[in-house]
């Protein structure tokens, strides 16, 4: 039993050390696969960004070549996604090999010998995202993509896609960005690139551009507003102020509308003009209304309190107008038992995408005794019928209309005719941004029912709004 068991044993440790030689030289062999798929694209067999990094890294160690001026050139196909699923896969990476061997090729026939150099060991082109792909050159300076050059870029990339088209819809937005004339290092320089294929999602197709500083530092500035937002909600940062709304007729006030304000830690006092549409690109427009429907609701309290049921507006951003905020709103309204001080605007766009589903919200707001107002009447694409289905009981001329009148005659003569069609159906007229008497003249000649404007006051913080409504409170 004993000797079998040392035999069985030995021929168990030789075997076992046999496997283990094959598992290690596994191992190694995987290893090298592994080194090599990590700095190549596994599809097309191109350098990926880790490759890049390393490269970067190792330029800037060498400090004689860090110094010298280059661009970092690349371009974002579109439509890869879409030729994916149509196509299937081997198709795009055959796809892809080709485009870039074809772009490469057209690249350097293009760009003159002597003004360019490719950078020794930077020459390969980096596949950086799906989708995305960079080269580094030398470049005597930015100056080197004059207008001409960049359209013929522009052209060469365009011929890149013959045959291609034919078969499906793929494009490009292309760039570059220099050093050091748009950042102090490489890894900026990447940054910026793809900042600017990622970036200009609505116009850039088919062209190629050049990194914009400025912009880039507006898309920064907007990045960290946006992540700044839900904590300034918590901190209180932000709050409202209230417009009189003024009768055109007396002077007297007839309601306030509530416009947010933001000084916020980091960033100092920021236009509503700005954070609005960040804070509805960033989701975070029902929990801001929310918290200044709560302030606007104190707001109304006070002048109840006081006497003066003057209804107060509150601005519905179309990323707020969502069945669960609207009932929230609903909710707080019902709660406060100020339904019928409160009034909400809202926009022609919104009006125009109205779901049933949301339309049936709406009139359930309108139940509790809110009322709503049609906001920038006349900057949207809203027709007669549209506005007749909703029933606003109030419709609010934008002030650009306003601005020339009386001596601008055609918005003159337009701001008559929406006054008109809009008391035609019931609503009343306010007209906004009126600064000036001749203004506020030519409004009370055409029967426009209300004003909001610098003329009468701009906005004010609650306390000097309620001494305003006290003041002007007992003639509207
Ligand atoms: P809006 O709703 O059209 O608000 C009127 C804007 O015109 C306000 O700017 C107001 O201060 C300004 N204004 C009033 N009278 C005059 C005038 O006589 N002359 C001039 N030049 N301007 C006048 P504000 O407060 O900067 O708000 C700008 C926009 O931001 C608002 O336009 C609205 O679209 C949005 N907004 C402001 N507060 C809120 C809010 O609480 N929620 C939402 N969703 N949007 C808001
Ligand atoms: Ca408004
Ligand atoms: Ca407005």
């Amino acid at each position: 039993m004993m000797t079998f068991g040392i035999v069985q044993t030995t021929v168990l440790v030789a075997f076992s050390n046999r496997f283990f030689t094959i598992l290690l030289a596994k191992v190694h062999a995987h290893a090298d696969e592994m080194a090599l798929l990590a700095y190549s694209d596994r599809d097309t067999g191109f350098p990926n960004s880790q490759q890049l990094a390393k490269d970067i890294a190792e330029w800037t160690e060498d400090r004689k070549r860090a110094t010298r001026p280059c661009a970092m050139v690349g371009f974002r196909l579109e439509g890869l996604e879409t030729i994916n699923e149509t196509r299937g896969i081997d198709f795009a990476n055959a796809l892809l090999r080709d485009l870039v061997l074809r772009y490469r090729s057209s690249l350097s026939a293009l760009m003159d010998a002597k003004t360019i150099r490719k950078i020794e060991g930077f020459a390969p082109l980096y596949r950086v995202e799906s989708n995305t792909f960079v080269f580094l050159i030398e470049v005597p300076d930015r100056d080197f993509f004059t207008p001409n050059r960049m359209a013929e870029l522009q052209k060469t990339i365009d011929g890149l896609f013959l045959g291609y088209r034919e078969q499906s819809v793929i494009s490009f937005r292309g760039g570059f960005s220099s050093y050091p004339e748009d950042a102090g290092n490489l890894e900026q320089l990447l940054k910026n690139l793809l900042n600017l294929v990622h970036a200009t999602r609505s116009e850039g197709l088919g062209v190629f551009t050049p990194f914009n500083m400025e912009r880039y530092q507006a898309f920064l500035r907007e990045q960290s507003i946006k992540a700044a937002i839900a904590n300034a909600i918590w901190r209180g940062e932000f709050s409202l102020v209230f417009q009189p709304k003024v009768s055109c007729a007396t002077g007297g006030v007839r309601g306030f509308e509530a416009l947010a304000r933001w000084t916020s830690a980091e960033f100092g006092r920021i236009s509503p003009v700005e954070f609005i549409p960040l804070a509805e690109e960033s989701g975070n427009i029902a929990a801001l209304t929310g918290h200044l429907l709560d302030r606007a609701l104190e707001f109304a309290a006070l002048l109840a309190r006081n006497g003066l049921m003057f209804p107060v507006s509150v601005n519905l951003s179309p990323g707020a107008v969502r069945p669960d905020f609207l009932s929230l709103i609903g909710e707080k309204t019902a709660a406060s038992g100020l339904g019928g001080m409160l009034e909400l605007e809202i926009t022609e766009g919104v009006i125009m995408k109205m779901t049933t589903e949301i339309a049936d919200d709406l009139r359930n707001l309108k139940e509790l005794g809110i009322t709503f107002s049609i906001d920038d009447f006349g900057t949207g694409y809203s027709n007669l019928g549209d506005l007749q289905k909703f029933e606003a009981q109030v419709l609010k001329i934008d002030k650009r209309f306003i601005d020339g009148i009386p001596h601008d005659e055609k918005n003159a003569t337009l701001v008559q005719t929406i006054i008109r069609m809009g008391k035609s159906f019931g609503m009343e007229i306010v007209a906004e941004g009126v600064e000036y008497g001749e203004q506020r003249d030519f409004l009370a000649r055409s029967d426009c029912d209300m004003i909001q404007g610098y003329f009468h006051s701009v906005p004010l913080e609650s306390d000097n709004a309620l001494a305003y409504a006290v003041a002007h409170g007992g003639n509207g």
